[in-house]
Parts: C-alpha cells; sequence; structure tokens
C-alpha cells in the first residue's frame, strides 16, 4: 500500500466536470491537482497545474507524470498506450487493465459475463456484412453500438426489422459495433462502489437512473422497492468485478431491472454521472472517497445525510436557470463553467435532499 500524504499531488488525465469535482473534493484533503488534458476545460479552474497537450506528446506526458505522486483519470477514452508509458513511473489508478476492458463494449461485456453477470445476448459486428448475421443470431428489436468511443446514447442505432440494418449501420458511423438484444426492463440503475489499496470496499446505496435522449436526466436515491430487491445481487458483482481487476478507485457499473434480475449494460472505471448526488446526499462524496482510494487513506461512509436525495443534470440551456433554483431551499447548485450550451452538453447539475 502506497500512502500518497496531503500535501502531495494528484494528477487527473482528462479536463471535464469529473475532474473539477475530483479536483474540488483532493483540495478540501489538502492535496494539489495537476490537470493533463488537449485543451482547456473545466477541470484546469481548480487546478493549481494544467498541462495543455495532446495524448501523444510523450515528453509533455512525461514531465506530468513527474511532476504528480499519483495519477488517476476522470474519462475512460484516454488512449492506452500514453498512460502505459507513465505507468512505469508513478501510479497510475485505477489500473490499466479496468481501462483496457472498458473501452471495448465487446471486451467489458464479455468479461463480467464470465464472472456470473447477466447481460443481454450480444454478438461482434466488424462491417456491414456481419450486421445482419449478428441480427440474426440476437433477435430484433436490437441495438447497434460502436464497439469503441460511445457514450451518452452516442454512436448508438436501434433496429426493429432488417431493413433498418444498413440505415443503422451509417447511423454509428460504419464503426465496428455490437449487436446487443433489446431489453425490456422496468429501471435503470447504477451500482457504485469505491475499493481501497489493500482491497476494502464500500458501496454507495443503488441509485435509480432516468434518461432522456441517451442521456442521464434524473437520479434518485433510495432507489424504489424493485431496484432495491436486485441491488444485492447487483453489488455483489460489481465487487467481483473489482476484485477481479485489483481494482482501486470508484468504480461504477448501470444496469437493466428486469423480470429475470438486474442485467448489466455497462461500466466505467472512473466517478460516474449517477453518483454526484453523493457531494451532499452521502457522508463522504464518490469523488471524496476516490481519492482517499488512490491515495490509500481510509475509505469513508457512505451513508445517506438526508432521507431522500435526487440530482438533475443540467443539460443544455437547462443551466440558464440557476436563478430559479438558488432560491429554493434544499437545493445544491453545481455549475461547470463550461462556456457554450450546446444541445445534449451537460453544463451543471442540482441535487436537492429531503429531509422526509
Ligand atoms: P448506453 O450508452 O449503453 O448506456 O445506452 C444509453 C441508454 O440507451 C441506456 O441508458 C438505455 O436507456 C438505452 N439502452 C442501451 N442499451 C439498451 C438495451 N440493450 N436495451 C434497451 N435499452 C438500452
Amino acid at each position: 500500500m502506497t500512502l500518497v500524504p496531503p500535501g502531495s499531488t494528484i494528477g487527473i488525465v482528462g479536463g471535464g466536470q469529473l475532474g473539477r469535482m475530483l479536483g474540488m473534493a483532493a483540495a478540501q484533503l489538502g492535496y494539489r491537482i495537476h490537470v493533463f488534458a488537449p485543451a482547456s476545460g473545466p477541470a484546469n479552474d481548480v487546478a493549481s497545474a494544467f498541462t495543455e497537450a495532446s495524448y501523444h506528446q510523450s515528453d509533455r506526458l512525461a514531465a506530468f507524470a513527474g511532476a504528480c505522486d499519483v495519477v488517476t483519470y476522470e474519462f475512460e477514452n484516454v488512449p492506452l498506450g500514453p498512460l502505459a508509458l507513465i505507468a512505469g513511473e508513478v501510479p497510475v489508478l485505477p489500473g490499466l487493465k479496468a481501462l483496457e476492458i472498458a473501452q471495448v463494449r465487446y471486451a467489458e461485456k464479455g468479461f463480467v459475463r464470465d464472472l456470473g453477470g447477466r447481460t443481454a445476448p450480444f454478438e461482434m459486428a466488424n462491417d456491414v456484412e456481419e450486421l445482419v448475421p449478428a441480427l440474426e443470431r440476437v433477435g430484433l428489436p436490437a441495438i447497434v453500438k460502436t464497439v469503441r468511443l460511445g457514450y451518452d446514447g452516442k454512436g448508438q442505432a436501434r433496429v426493429d426489422d432488417m431493413g433498418q440494418a444498413r440505415q443503422a449501420w451509417h447511423a454509428v458511423g460504419r464503426q465496428p459495433s455490437i449487436v446487443e438484444g433489446f431489453v425490456d426492463f422496468s429501471h435503470e440503475f447504477s451500482i457504485l462502489i469505491a475499493r481501497g489499496q489493500g482491497g476494502a470496499t464500500v458501496a454507495y446505496p443503488p441509485t435509480w437512473n432516468v434518461h432522456r435522449g441517451g442521456i442521464l436526466h434524473r437520479a434518485a436515491v433510495p432507489a424504489p422497492a424493485s431496484i432495491a430487491a436486485q441491488a444485492a445481487e447487483a453489488a455483489a458483482l460489481a465487487e467481483r468485478v473489482a476484485a477481479a481487476l485489483d481494482y482501486v478507485g470508484v468504480l461504477a457499473l448501470e444496469f437493466f431491472a428486469t423480470a429475470e434480475g438486474p442485467v448489466f449494460n455497462e461500466m466505467a472505471p472512473r466517478v460516474h454521472n449517477s453518483g454526484h448526488w453523493t457531494i451532499e446526499g452521502a457522508e463522504t462524496s464518490q469523488f471524496e472517497n476516490h481519492i482517499r482510494a488512490i491515495c490509500g487513506l481510509p475509505l469513508g461512509s457512505t451513508a445517506l445525510t438526508g432521507r431522500r436525495v435526487e440530482m438533475e443534470n443540467l443539460i443544455g440551456d437547462e443551466a440558464a436557470g440557476w436563478p430559479r433554483i438558488l432560491a429554493e431551499r434544499g437545493a445544491h447548485l453545481h455549475l461547470y463553467g463550461k462556456d457554450e450550451a450546446s444541445p445534449g452538453r451537460k453544463m451543471g447539475h442540482v441535487t436537492r435532499i429531503f429531509a422526509a
């Protein structure tokens, strides 16, 4: 176990809002933050050092690694090669195995299925010729998802009849994709756990997630009974995944609640949008627990601070409603400092704590 004591410098690869909130949690514990990102963004506003460079500029990466005591990442599409280069010089946590698996949907689903997780039927389609047989094996309706670089419902297309196969292939940008059977679910939920360097693990209560247009709209805790009944099985799976990866940090797994039980959808080897409620709604936020884990500190309690907590994302123009939110009692406003509010862009969030 490597203790990285307060006063040390934590490197964050990636410059988005997750990096910003990680940075704020780290600062609270007395750490300094060094952000490495290709462009200025929400994270470097709260960092004491910022390297603005491409992930492929190995000299800049090496200098960054040399200036940090531990390095973490805030999005899962960081190229692996450059991170592997610095991993020899400075601890990179969570380890690269988690990143490698989470970057490829097909590998991710197979990995979790091998650990006993339930998944939708899924098949690989490397080109349009493989798409129709894959759709036939999986059955319709199905969803075609790019195997890499998909998030927030981007790079996805639904297929209800075989006549739509070519159109779907074009919609996902004619890239290697996985074809997934459509899951008949009552709710979506996520499990967030934090695992420390010695293997100790804490889990947050399951979070009920409501999406709009493939983007998280609202996250609520406690989750309804139909999710709560499936949470123990899902959390046990998350712990097996984390143990198999010798994982350190916060890990998020997303599930569909179905009549057969929890169906795993995807995982994120990082702090997660569905855990933003933990900043005010849990005794220790996901961001603080991630920092504690990668620095070798004891993990903090995940208990709720109120009876009920709801987080709502402020997407695009919704962030313009901030004066109204500020006037609301019990509402905690977070704005990410992004300049342009384009449609679908996450500009901030609001967390509401309900005492009763
Ligand atoms: P993803 O990028 O995989 O998280 O997908 C974005 C959203 O699309 C999910 O949160 C679901 O609402 C929906 N979705 C994804 N995969 C499936 C599936 N196999 N069956 C039904 N809905 C899905």
